[in-house]
Order: structure tokens, then sequence, then C-alpha cells
């Protein structure tokens, strides 16, 4: 700048030549010239500019830099001469200097405006004379100071913003009194003071109910002794504007260090867990409750997860099987099975729990003494917003019922072997007593063999029946299969049924061939029982349909009559040993509930299915479907 001062044409400045210049101006303009401090000088009624280089920087690039030099403060200040005119008035005025302080005056610079900030002075420089005939402007930009004060300001903001915004309680306590200096929404919420309440006071005045619960010296320790202290679950006792309650919260708190490493505060942070603490103290209960139950009965009670593994027992499996824990879950409870019923087992109990299905099954559980007792055990799944997320089983020990059954199926088996004998005895006798007598001109002696004749069928069924069942109990009742043309067995059933029902007319209806792989004699009683209870249970109407359909690897037999129908509650259970439909029925239509079982376990020995489809009042169709021999 001493250079451009010295070069600067001034001949034609009304300043003129710098050696006519007054001495006031030569002196200041040469102190300022040589100061490192940044200094500008206005001179004169018009306040010609000067300034040194330490203040060079501050005019920037592309602005004010050279060309101010010299030229009226008026002009070469024209963007702020408003804020700066006062102040240089003031000094011309004989007011003395002036102080300013990071006053942002913006000034053209660098191509554009920029904010610029200033600390600077403005002092009076006299002329010999007691006038002042400049004004001296000690300054310094403090824009990089005040740009950094912001961005800690700014930064103090976002700090604010988190702790406000965080989704757990923040505290800080300053000193030794732990005065609450921060407290966000969620602290004061938890405490359930307001923040006129809270901030800015000891927090033992805000909440002094923490007091007798030790929480004050627990604040006490950590600032005195350094030590951050973390709890869980803790109960609080508050004095909430809803009243005293009892909170859990996890919380923690921590010392705060100042730059000296000396503790000035304590950071609380906590959430409270409340809810959850009871949702799980009130399963707690319950399940406890369920255990005393189950844990008070007589039958076995276990639970499984979702995936089917047994994770609780209740004491009546200990005590009978004599294992622990550890021996009967993870699959263990298995060896307490009689391993010939294992495999069948864990196959329905894997079918349930990946259908959903209830689980149902018999065996033979053994004792601590190694006997074995026989136990229905059933398990029904429990859902959680439609998901099942376990298994309830209990299993009954049914060994005295089974033994009962044995006892039944014992008898039924010898009275039916003891049956037959007698019976045979008496249809050969009638048969021969039919032959003679058959037509006799004594009606009575003739119609009473016919019904005689009838009735002897009819006890033979029924024993015939009853044989049967014990062998398939017994796992005896064998099937002779041979290749069996359908149509053929169909007709000659039909025609046997017309001749002993005349009063119904049965209509057979075969649309094609149908050569299937059977046992013609147990696929004859099928139909024959189906036939029988379309007679029985149609006593009204007079049509009966046997229809055969025969798809690419199956025939279907369906046999329909017009009679009372089956309500859709009982059409599974009839195919039920001894199940027959409850009602005034019973006694007027006779009959033992075992045909219907009888028939659907030749129709599954056969790999064949069984079915019914009806309507109370409507009529039934009775269907079994029998695999085509090539496909069999
Ligand atoms: P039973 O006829 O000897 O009682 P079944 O096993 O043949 O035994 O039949 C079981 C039950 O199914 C019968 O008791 C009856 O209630 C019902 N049922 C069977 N067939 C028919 C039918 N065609 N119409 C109405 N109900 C029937």
């Amino acid at each position: 700048m001493v250079e451009l001062t010295k070069a600067k044409d001034w001949s034609k400045h009304p300043l003129g030549d710098p050696c006519g210049w007054p001495s006031g101006l030569k002196t200041t303009l040469s102190m300022v010239l040589a100061n490192r401090f940044p200094m500008f000088l206005w001179w004169g009624p018009e306040l010609y500019c000067f300034y040194n280089d330490a203040y060079r920087p501050s005019l920037g690039n592309d602005g004010k830099h050279p060309a101010i030099l010299g030229m009226p403060a008026k002009e070469a200040w024209s963007e702020i001469w408003p804020v700066i005119e006062p102040l240089i008035q003031q000094v011309l005025d004989g007011g003395g200097a002036t102080w300013s302080e990071d006053q942002l005056i913006p000034i053209y610079r660098n191509g554009h405006m920029e904010d610029v900030y200033w600390t600077f002075s403005h002092s009076p420089v006299h002329d010999g004379s007691s006038t002042v005939a400049g004004v001296l402007v000690t300054c310094m930009e403090s824009t990089h100071k005040v740009q950094m004060l912001n961005r800690i300001k700014e930064s103090e903001r976002q700090l604010h913003l988190m702790v406000q915004q965080a989704p757990v309680a923040v505290a800080i306590f300053k000193g030794p009194h732990h005065v609450v200096e921060i407290a966000n929404q969620r602290a004061l919420e938890l405490w359930g003071r307001t923040a006129e309440q809270s901030m800015h006071r000891p927090i033992a005045h805000v909440m002094p109910e923490l007091e007798q619960q030790g929480m004050l010296a627990v604040l006490d320790a950590v600032f005195h002794e350094r030590q951050p202290f973390h709890a869980t679950e803790r109960a609080v006792d508050l004095h909430r504007a809803s009243g005293p309650t009892t909170a859990y919260v996890n919380f923690s708190y921590e010392p705060l260090l100042d730059e000296g490493g000396r503790v000035n505060g304590v950071m609380a942070v906590g959430a409270e867990v409340t809810e959850s603490v009871l949702a799980r103290q009130r399963a707690e209960a319950g399940e406890k409750q369920f255990r005393i139950l189950a844990d008070s009965m007589p039958q076995f009670v276990w639970t499984a997860d979702k995936a089917g593994h047994l994770d609780y027992f209740n004491r009546a499996v200990y005590e009978y099987s004599g294992l622990s824990e550890a021996e009967l879950t993870n699959d263990g409870w298995l060896q307490i099975v009689n391993a010939s019923e294992r495999d069948a087992n864990v196959e329905r109990w894997l079918h349930s729990v990946s259908t959903g299905e209830p689980f149902l099954f018999e065996h033979r559980f053994r004792r601590h003494d190694g006997v074995e007792r026989w136990q229905l055990s059933r398990a029904v799944p429990l859902h959680d917003d439609g998901n099942i997320c376990m298994w309830v089983g209990t299993s009954t020990d049914i060994e005295d019922i089974k033994e009962q059954e044995n006892e039944k199926d014992y008898f039924i088996s010898m009275a039916s072997h003891e049956l037959r004998t007698p019976l045979a005895t008496i249809k050969g006798y009638l048969h021969m007593l039919q032959q003679d007598h058959g037509s006799s001109e004594d009606s009575f002696l003739s119609e009473t063999l016919v019904v005689m004749d009838g009735q002897v069928d009819r006890l033979n069924h029924l024993v015939g029946d009853m044989l049967d069942l014990s062998k398939m109990k017994a796992g005896s009742l064998d099937l002779v299969r041979e290749p069996v043309v359908l149509n053929d067995l169909l007709h000659a059933v039909v025609d046997e049924m017309s001749v002993t029902n005349p009063e119904h007319i049965i209509q057979l209806c075969c649309e094609q061939e149908a050569l299937v792989l059977a046992d013609k004699h147990r696929i004859h009683q099928v139909v024959h029982n189906l036939l029988s209870n379309a007679v029985k249970y149609a006593p009204a109407s007079r049509t009966i349909e046997v229809r055969s359909t025969v798809t690419e690897d199956a025939v279907t037999v369906a046999v329909r009559d017009h009679g009372i129908g089956i309500r859709p509650a009982d059409q599974e259970k009839i195919f039920q040993r001894f199940f027959r439909v409850e009602g005034n029925n019973e006694r007027t239509y006779p009959g033992f509930g075992i045909g219907l079982y009888i028939a659907a376990d030749i129709v599954r020995r056969h790999h064949g299915q069984i079915g019914v489809t009806s309507a109370l009042g409507e009529g039934s169709t009775f269907h079994f479907v029998l695999p085509l021999a090539n496909a069999s």
C-alpha cells in the first residue's frame, strides 16, 4: 500500500500533490501504512480513503481494492453508508471514539455482497488544531470468529434437539446438588412433572419421593465416587400428577467430567418398562396357576412348542415314568411309549404338527416299575394371531376300559362262533321242511316257514358281522383278491335284494365295464350292506338307484335312497364302530351300528374310499371307490 499510495497520481486529486498535504495527514498516514494492525483512514471533509496492507485482505478480490484509494467515503462505501455514516458523524462532531464489536456490515468483495462481521473503533484525527480533520478506523474482521460461534450455537441447538427427540428419557444434573439442567420430554413424563416444576432446581426438591428410596444416595455416589450406576427393571415409587404410581425403569447414571477431569454433573438415561414387566408378571402368575392345576390332575398333562417338541410335563408324568425332566424332554418321552407303537405315534404327531389337526392316539406307556398301561392321548393347538404358538396335550389311562373292551370282544367272538353251528343246523332243517311243506295247503305252515327262513338269514348276517368284527380287531380278516367284473357282481346283489325286498324297486345303471382286483365275497358284502341300509332307512319310498361310474383308474359305485337322510354332524361318525344315529329312529330301525364300520374297513383294505352325501329328510347317497385292476 506504501508503493500504491506513492505511485498514485495525486496531481488531479482535490488533495493535490502529497508534498502539500497537511502534516496531520502525512503523520497519520505514515503511521497507518507502517502498522501491522488493519487500519483505515478517512481524511478531510470528503473523507478520502486510505488503508494499509493489513486492511487490504478485508477488501477481498475483485472488490474495492485498489479503486477506493483516495475516493470519498460516501462513494467508496455507498452500500454501507447508512450504517457507518452516523458513526463517522459522531466522531466528526467531537463525540469521541466509537466501539463496535462483531457487527455485521455486509460489503461488496470477491464479486458479490458478503456478510462480514467487524470489531472496530472510529477515532478522531486532529490536524494541529482542535478540529477533527479525519477519522481513523482500527478494525479487525471477526467473520471467522462469528461463524465459529454460530456453528457452536448450531451444534448446541442440534444436541438439544437430539436430547429432546431421543426415544429414551435423558436428564443432566449439574453440581453436587444435582440441579436439573436438561430434561427431555420423556424424562418429564417419566417423573410426572412439568418443565416449570423441574428445570434449574435440585432433583431432591423436584422429586422428594426419591430420598427414602435411596436414589439420591445413588446419585451422590455417582457424583462423588465417579462410579456409573445401572439398574434393570427397578421399581420406583413416583408421585405423578395422576397419583402415586410404581413404575419399573431401566436406567443408568453416568458421571460427567469437565475439561479438567473433575466430575461436574451426572447424566441420567432411562426408559420406563412398567407395561412389559406387569405383562410378564401376569404371564408368570398365569403359568404358575396352570402348573398348580396341571400338577393336581391324575391325568398326564403336557405341552409342546409349535415345532412339536414337548417342553412341559405335569407331576403325574414324572411320578408315573420315574424319569427326570432332562430325560423326558428333547423327545426323551418316546422311551416310555411301547416300542411297537413308537413309529406310528411319531408319524401321527408330526402329521398334527404340520397340519394343525388335533392329535388323537392310543398307546402304551411304561411305568417306572416296567408295567405298561394303555393311554388315550389328545392334543390341541393354541393359536396366537392366527398362528399355532403351542400344543396342549393330555394322556388318560384307558387300561381298564381296554380290558373291558377285550373281554367284550372275546365274548362277541366266542358267542358268534358258538351261534354259527346251531344256526347252520336250523337253516338246514328249515330247508328240508320247506322242501316237504313249502307248498302245503296249510297256509300258516308254508308262510311261517318263509318268515322263519328270513329271520334265520338276518340272524346269520348279524352273527357274520360280529365274527367279522372280531376278525378285524384281531387283524385276521384276510382278503382273497382276484379279478372281478364289478357290473356282474352288482347285478347279482341287486337281483338277490330285489327278490327278498319285492316292495322296493332297485334300479341298476352300469355305464361301462369295470374290472377290479378284489375279494368278491367281501365287495358283495359291502354292496349288500349299503342296499340293506337303503331299504331299511327308506321305508316310505320305493326306488333305490345303484350306479357305477368308471374314470381313468377307478370305479365309483353309488347307492342312492330317498329315505330319512343323515344330519351333516353324523355323516362322518356313522362309519365308526357301534355308532347309530341317536333319536327315535334308534328303536324304529333295528341294527347294531357295525355294518358300515365293516364296509369301510373292507373298502380301505382294497385301497379304496367310502363316503356319504346326505340331507336330513331327503335321502342319502353312499358311494365307494375302488381302483381298477390295471391301476391297482
Ligand atoms: P345299523 O344300520 O346296523 O345301525 P350301520 O353301520 O349299517 O349300522 O349304520 C350306522 C348308522 O348309520 C345307522 O344306525 C343309521 O343311523 C345310519 N345309516 C346308515 N345307512 C343309512 C341310510 N341309508 N339312511 C339313513 N341313515 C343311515
